[in-house]
């Protein structure tokens, strides 16, 4: 008998389109694939009415432990279940990964309702040199680059040793890795130096006096030298969180020529859904939010292929820090709960975004780009990781629903169509109706993601990401 059935839905299958029909679990896996009227014993049956069943999404970018270290586990998963996200990879950073990896691991599978992998930060020439060693302890295949902390900037938070040189060796490094992929964080710290003084001075306070201080073209001419550089080293480049026009078009111009590999783009739901004319210091966030002008050629390029994952950047710090003023706040604000709702708010009522577009970017392809076995997609033998959606529902957003440690939300008040009604991890339904299920705070049940690295290897020569 089956554990579970999901009847008569709209299932939406990404990069492909939606069909109608049912699915069965069994096990913490999908079964079969059944017609919408098909009946099938099943612990239980679910009708689903027509509405939105999509593979649960895979948020690409997260900084758990921002927050609390001690709780964001359980707060941040909890309101990532919420908003239909079943896994997630989370930035993890410290001096040794390979003492900390661990046990910040066992605090995940402690507290995590919802499936969870990591990318490393690599900050240091120690972990340029241990990268590979890490890499096949804890199953990490996907890594980061900060160029935002180097020089002066880095020093400030404690970074002495990141440069050029520094990513060069990482990207050496990264192309060793089967299935290996290097994020960049793309901005021009040094030239900030010379703006970002008489932008202060002038008293600005706004989000566009923070756009001005970083402008687009510090983001472009990082994104060229990461694309040109990972060229040259044959490494797979990630641009994680492109905010602007302009950093899009040199990623066009770098992917326009035949590479040694992939260079793929990842933006943020901020990127889409906000501007600088955004409530400040709420909005701060690195990259800055940019114009309407931006935000439409980003939504241009999810729509066509050119974007293929698009993520939170979720960082669940407490409102105190945004202050007191623009310049002195922390940077980045919560998002995991509100990724969904938006997207298909925005892009699919708003702007006719297919939904099977949406699944390719937040789930398919973050699978296949970060090497995730069993997960992105609604077939037989897939984990049951799914989001049932009714796109009708509206309903304002409101920082106090959405169970972060954070207590405050760029997008709050807004009101959204489009929202999620149940989220299945692996079979087992974690919230409802916009609420956590009772069970899941005594046994979060999420599991960590190691990814296979001799798998990950097949895969990339079989196909690659993109849908
Ligand atoms: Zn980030």
């Amino acid at each position: 008998m089956l554990d579970l059935l999901l009847r008569n839905a709209r299932i939406v299958q990404p990069g492909v389109g939606v069909m109608s029909g049912s699915v069965a679990v069994k096990d913490g896996r999908i079964a079969a694939i059944l017609g919408p009227r098909d009946k099938a014993p099943a612990g239980e049956t679910v009708e689903c009415s027509e509405r939105i069943l999509m593979p649960g999404l895979i948020d690409p970018h997260t900084h758990f432990g921002f927050g609390s270290d001690e709780t964001d586990f359980r707060t941040e998963s909890r309101s990532a279940a919420l908003g239909g996200v079943t896994a997630a990879f989370t930035f993890h950073r410290s001096a040794d990964l390979r003492e900390s990896t661990g046990p910040w691991r066992d605090r995940g599978l402690e507290q995590s309702c919802i499936d969870f992998g990591f990318h490393f930060g690599l900050t240091s020439r120690l972990h340029v040199e241990t990268l590979a060693e890490a890499a096949r302890a804890f199953g990490v295949t996907s890594f980061k680059f900060y160029l935002m902390y180097k020089g002066a900037a880095g020093a400030a938070k404690g970074f002495a040793e990141i440069d050029d040189a520094l990513l060069y060796a990482a990207m050496q490094q990264v192309a060793r890795i089967p299935g290996g992929v290097l994020g960049v964080h793309c901005e021009n710290v040094e030239v900030i130096a010379a703006l970002r003084p008489a932008i202060r001075d002038s008293g600005a306070t706004d989000l566009r006096a923070w756009d001005a201080q970083s402008p687009d073209f510090l983001e472009a001419e990082n994104v060229f030298r990461v694309g040109y550089f990972a060229d040259k080293a044959g490494c797979p480049a990630n641009i994680v969180h492109l905010s602007s026009r302009e950093g899009l078009e040199v990623t066009d111009y770098l992917r326009s020529k035949p590479r040694s590999a992939p260079l793929t783009v990842e933006t943020c739901i901020h990127y889409l859904t906000l501007t600088h004319d955004a409530r400040a210091p709420e909005g701060k966030v690195n990259p800055p939010l940019r114009s309407a002008r931006d935000v439409d050629a980003l939504w241009q390029a999810v729509a066509d292929g050119r974007i293929e994952t698009v993520g939170s950047d979720h960082v669940p710090r407490k409102h105190a820090t945004k202050g007191p003023d623009l310049w002195q706040a922390s940077a980045g604000f919560p998002g995991i709960g509100t990724l969904l709702p938006l997207l298909i708010d925005e892009g699919h009522h708003k702007r006719g975004l297919p939904l099977e577009r949406i699944a390719a970017v937040t789930s398919l392809n973050v699978a296949r780009l970060y090497g995730v076995a069993g997960k992105g997609w609604i077939a037989p033998g897939m984990d049951a990781d799914l989001v049932l959606i009714d796109p009708e529902l509206r309903r304002e957003v409101r920082h106090a629903t959405l169970e972060s440690f954070s207590d405050y939300t760029p997008w709050e008040g807004q009101s959204l169509r489009g929202w999620p009604v149940a989220t299945y991890v692996r079979g087992r339904c974690v919230a409802r109706d916009g609420a956590v299920l009772p069970e899941v705070a005594e046994a979060p049940g999420g599991a960590y993601m190691a990814r296979e690295i001799a798998a990950a290897e097949q895969e990339r020569t079989s196909g690659g990401a993109g849908a």
